[in-house]
């Protein structure tokens, strides 16, 4: 790519280092006319499986929204950016290994609950609530005593 400091099409790279769970290439490059040091970010484009709702309606995978959903969850709770930024590649990595063109909301939120249980209790609580919607406390005290076993 062109320097976006110069415009100068030749730059080298510095340094390379696979981050987010080795889903990422993170490259130092240092441009060759200006000098200017920038980064850039490879990541393979995968095509995100479509999204079966509950009625039936099909959407477009929104990495956005299922971010939000695990950013609400884990509101307040000790939890880095991080880990969460891992926990939703790994969300999406699962996804793309079913190798399903469409796969049901349902599935994802099996997913999220499972990240969710080895970032924060709590958190993983509090999606199960609103996710599950749990009709009586009876529910509620199953998953939490299923927590208990674990
Ligand atoms: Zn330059």
């Amino acid at each position: 790519m062109h320097c976006p400091f110069c415009a100068a099409s030749d730059t080298k790279v510095i340094d390379s280092r696979l981050v987010a769970d080795g889903l990422q290439v993170r490259r130092r490059r240092q441009c060759l006319t200006c000098n200017e040091r920038y980064t850039t970010f490879e990541t393979a484009e995968l095509v995100m499986p479509r999204v079966i709702k509950q009625d039936g309606v099909r959407q477009p995978f929104d990495e956005d929204k299922l971010s939000r959903g695990i950013q609400r969850a884990l509101e307040k709770r000790p939890v880095g950016a991080d880990e969460v930024e891992q926990a939703i590649n790994r969300i999406k990595s699962a996804l793309r290994a079913t190798g399903e063109r469409e796969v049901s909301s349902e599935l994802i939120g099996n997913l999220v609950m499972e990240q969710l249980l080895n970032l924060d209790k709590v958190a993983y609580i509090r999606f199960a609530s609103v996710y599950r919607s749990f009709d009586d406390l009876a529910q509620f005290g199953e998953v939490i005593a299923s927590l208990d076993k674990r």
